[in-house]
């Protein structure tokens, strides 16, 4: 039995091993952030946590609820990545460049492709259906400059009833002819997308502005407008990612003092802004940045494929929040295990190793808490909706090797496990995606 009607409500418990975050362990004791259930239940009722907690505990309450039983698979809310371009998946491992040129050869042309609104849904279909075979169920999402192509996801997305945000991207100068926007067009057409997608469902809306130097002073000027008369919307953006970069958004605003300063000086700095990168922020930008409570997409794969560079995690976690993210098609892989071990390299490189626990903080509630989602996703408190996914710790032969122990009973034995999922495991690992407590196919 999958699922059932109880008082009229969609009604169904999951058994299992849990595993979640309930705090930061990068501010708190792993043994006060981690919770292991090795025999847990998860009542969901209309797609809503109802009760989590042992199974012994509950079962009383809830024995008679439709269950699903998962034996010794592991079960985790769903990740999220917050950061990722949908439009990109078509030229993912291309080979070669570094950001400028790389942005010209493959993604331009590439992006071009979605004033067509009938391919932009088939890629949108497409790039949904990936994340959810990877076990993402939550990202923060950039479209073209196309309207076409915002359409084409928010209405992918609400069909897979997925809590996802996304927005139009803003392009005024340094790119191809077919990719310049009007920055006043521009404006008016995030102006309305705000107003028909921005919390219809479980969707919500970014103001996107690609980056300082594709926007003219002119149309940060006016989403800056639109930030101030829609102050729950997000801002998304990259940030400081790669050398030339900053370069030449330095030539470009030369009355700022560095790159941070271009978009606080339109008030796109904020408690909802999210910038991918910040690899290169001064000491001075990361305060500044902690202060307005501003957030940050931390990319790994991109930033090591595209030779970027290596992201200060240890630093900005201190006081800004940080959430993992692919970053595809600049970033080589769906897999939020992938980006994980990659973001445990780029801390190798750094001298300091980042925890089992840490990485999965950095991709479910730690990434929540960087889009402003953690009184809904993340983990399993009561309240949340119920995302989750299940994994096979025995999806490979190397995976059923590695992992012969039976469940782990203790924290140090599920942090072993974890581990080794993390840096063995790719979508393989998907047993089941759950979305709003229903199993989706995958
Ligand atoms: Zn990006």
């Amino acid at each position: 039995m999958t699922s059932s009607q109880l008082s009229g409500k969609h009604a169904i418990a999951i058994r299992g091993a849990f595993l979640d975050l309930v705090n930061d362990p990068f501010h708190a004791p792993e043994t006060e952030c981690v919770r292991y259930l090795p025999d847990g239940l998860l009542v969901v009722e209309d797609g809503i946590i109802r009760a989590f907690g042992a199974y012994q505990a509950l079962q009383e309450t809830y024995g008679q609820w439709p269950t699903v039983e998962y034996g010794d698979r592991l079960i985790l809310p769903g990740l999220i990545d917050c950061h990722i371009h949908y439009p990109q998946t078509p030229v993912i491992a291309s080979y070669g460049a570094q950001l400028m040129e790389w942005l010209d050869t493959y993604t331009f042309p590439a992006e071009g492709k979605f004033h067509d609104a009938e391919y932009a849904r088939a890629i949108a279909d497409f790039f949904l259906d990936e994340l959810l075979r990877n076990g993402t169920t939550t990202a923060l999402v950039l479209t073209t400059i196309f309207p076409e192509s915002v359409t084409a996801f928010f209405e992918a997305a609400e069909q897979r009833n997925l809590r996802m945000i996304a927005g139009q991207m803003l392009m005024s100068r340094y790119a191809p002819d077919f990719l310049i926007d009007d920055p006043h067009t521009a404006a008016a057409q995030t102006r309305e997308q705000i107003q028909t997608w921005h919390n219809k469902g479980r969707l919500r809306y970014a103001i996107t502005p690609r980056f300082a130097i594709t926007s003219t002073p002119e149309e940060l000027m006016l989403v800056g407008k639109l930030k101030a008369e829609f102050p729950d919307v997000y801002v998304h953006t990259h940030l400081s990612e790669n050398a030339q970069e900053i370069e030449l958004t330095a030539e470009l605003f030369p009355e700022c003092k560095d790159y941070l300063q271009v978009y606080e000086q339109f008030g796109l700095v904020g408690d909802r802004s999210i910038f991918a990168h910040c690899i290169h922020l001064s000491e001075s930008e990361l305060e500044r940045m902690a202060a307005a409570g501003g957030a940050i997409a931390f990319c790994p794969t991109s930033n090591l494929f595209l030779g970027s560079g290596l992201f200060p995690l240890e630093r900005a976690k201190t006081d800004i929040r940080v959430g993992l993210a692919t970053d595809v098609g600049g970033g080589s892989s769906f897999s939020m295990f992938y980006t994980m071990t990659e973001a445990y390299k780029i801390a190798q490189l750094q001298g300091y190793s980042l925890s089992a626990f840490r990485a999965l903080y950095l991709a479910t509630l730690g990434a929540a808490e960087t889009l402003d989602l953690q009184d809904t996703i993340g983990n399993f408190e009561v309240g949340k909706e119920a995302d989750f996914i299940v994994l096979d710790r025995h999806a490979t032969p190397l995976l059923a090797l590695r992992n012969a122990k039976p469940l782990p009973q203790t924290l140090a034995e599920v942090s072993e496990q974890l581990f080794s999922l993390m840096v063995l495991g790719d979508d393989r690992l998907i047993h089941a995606t759950h979305i709003a407590g229903q199993r989706v196919g995958i």
